[in-house]
């Protein structure tokens, strides 16, 4: 597929010091389309969609932002802490929006899993099915995922 005026952008955008330091393409040579594209593929496979990610996300992500006191438990199963920082970050893919600038780290505390995304992942996700490419320190592999945010 030929990429377009607009791909080239998004592309741009993903690598690191653009719109953040270490950009979202981590070691990963494939195109952004690609990575999203296989990583729908898998979704297919394990049966979840962006949207039930995503909402298991923002709703971790919104539970530990309004604790304030550091790692809490959800549901006698999940540790999650939320470090915020000062600033806001923009969708690389071009949307209007502003995105709080902070980390969350969730630990499962059945198989002793950690994994950590930030607010802009959860819109990536949802809006675009990017789960960030292979080894950017962002990514959230989808197998993971399943394995330890239900
Ligand atoms: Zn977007």
């Amino acid at each position: 597929m030929k990429e377009t005026p607009k791909d080239k952008r998004i592309h741009k955008n993903l690598l690191p010091g653009q719109m953040s330091i270490e950009g979202f393409l981590g070691k990963d040579k494939r195109s952004f389309s690609e990575i999203i594209s296989t990583d729908q593929a898998v979704l297919d496979r394990l049966d979840l969609t962006t949207k039930m990610i995503a909402d298991r996300l923002q709703y971790f992500t919104d539970t530990a932002f309004e604790s304030y006191d550091g790692s809490i438990i959800i549901d006698q199963k999940f540790e999650v802490n939320y470090s915020s920082f000062r600033g806001k970050l923009i969708c690389p893919f071009g949307h209007p929006g502003m995105y709080r600038k902070g980390i969350v780290t969730l630990k499962n505390l059945v198989n002793d899993i950690e994994i950590s995304w930030t607010p802009l992942n959860i819109h990536m996700i949802r809006g675009h099915c990017f789960f960030e490419g292979k080894g950017s320190v962002h990514r959230l592999k989808p197998s993971i995922l399943k394995d330890v945010i239900f």
